[in-house]
């Protein structure tokens, strides 16, 4: 159920002149939310009317639901799941402008990673899901069979024909590392198609922003180490995604392992705490966070040179210690 809230009235009124009427068109702060991705999904904007608010929330929600359909590991019919089940067919598949989209995003972040980020850790990542059900850790060899079926250079793309074609047999594709900022970004759209201009979409942390509201400098945003240390930033028109294993992770026998992969050794990271990235789009900010935790601080300063405005606040355990590298101070 999609809940709504008006939380206040228009802060600045804007004067539109028609004909020489004066008409004040009031932008008031509406709040949407709902369970989307197996995440809460916020939307808050500022908007004219209860009608066009309305309106507005149900296409980006809709978009949302849209996309999900696509790209949901969950389901079997999902546009993503019938494309892994043709790996090792030898043919090209053409896909949804959607899928070819958001994977072409996922394999240029590999790409300048250097793997750390791999949409096709599928296999891995279900082991890791059944163990964690089970509470049971995998034996090696289930491992090294899981990880022999991934690699990003074993899915090749073909802009010309949008088609996509899984070289291996067993392999399996998770965008879970960058869905919800694609999701973020496309249901902001979704607003700017009606007009509106202030908005901030929540995807299960990760945010995208648009215009800050109506007479302040930019929408407040909590930013957090995963410890003692918070910090207050005033942003608009970037996106802003946080990953970490602060709700979801394996414990095994007093070890916390992280849902997020080293794709190196197919087992969940023991030393990232967490990671936010703030970055001009959604998408890139979303896959960065997951990137940047797999290549923790050293390398991730060398990778970062290749996206532009972008930033990063780094958490990780070194040994008994917590470093940090944070950019945002
Ligand atoms: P996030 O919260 O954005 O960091 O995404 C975590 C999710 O990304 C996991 O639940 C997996 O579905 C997927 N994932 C795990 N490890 C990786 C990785 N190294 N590269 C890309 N996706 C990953
Ligand atoms: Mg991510």
């Amino acid at each position: 159920m999609t809940s709504f809230k008006k939380t206040a009235r228009l802060l600045l009124p804007i004067c539109l002149t028609i004909s020489g009427l004066s008409l004040h068109a009031q932008r008031m702060r509406y709040t949407f939310e709902k369970g989307l991705m197996g995440s809460p999904f916020k939307l808050v904007f500022y908007a004219q009317s209860d009608s066009i608010a309305r309106v507005a929330a149900n296409n980006a929600f809709k978009r949302v639901e849209e996309l999900n359909e696509i790209m949901s590991d969950y389901r079997d019919g999902s546009e993503i799941n019938r494309l892994s089940a043709t790996s090792g067919s030898g043919k090209w598949v053409p896909v949804s402008k959607d899928l070819f989209d958001i994977l072409a995003i996922s394999q240029d972040i590999s790409a300048k990673t250097r793997g750390a980020f791999d949409a096709t850790l599928g296999p891995v990542v279900q082991m890791w899901r059944r163990a964690t059900r089970k509470g049971i850790f995998p034996p090696g060899d289930e491992i090294r069979d899981a990880l022999g079926r991934t690699g990003y250079a074993k899915m090749k793309m073909d802009a010309k024909t949008r088609s996509v074609m899984l070289v291996q047999k067993g392999m399996r594709l998770d965008i879970g590392g960058l869905g919800k900022g694609y999701a973020a970004e496309e249901a902001i759209k979704e607003l700017k198609k009606l007009g509106i201009t202030s908005a901030m979409m929540d995807a299960g942390g990760k945010i995208v922003l648009t215009g800050p509201p109506p007479g302040a400098r930019g929408w407040n945003i909590n930013v957090s180490n995963g410890s003692d240390s918070l910090k207050a930033l005033q942003l608009s028109n970037v996106a802003l995604a946080t990953s970490g294993p602060t709700y979801r992770y394996m414990e095994h026998n007093g070890v916390r392992y992280s849902h997020i992969v080293d794709p190196k050794t197919g087992i969940g990271l023991l030393f990232h705490v967490r990671t936010t990235v703030i970055s001009p789009d959604g998408t890139v900010a979303d896959a960065l966070a997951t990137a940047f935790s797999v290549a923790g601080i050293e390398k991730s300063k060398k990778y970062l040179r290749k996206f532009k405005g972008s930033k990063v606040w780094l958490v990780e355990k070194q040994g008994d210690r917590i470093a940090e590298w944070n950019m945002l101070d």
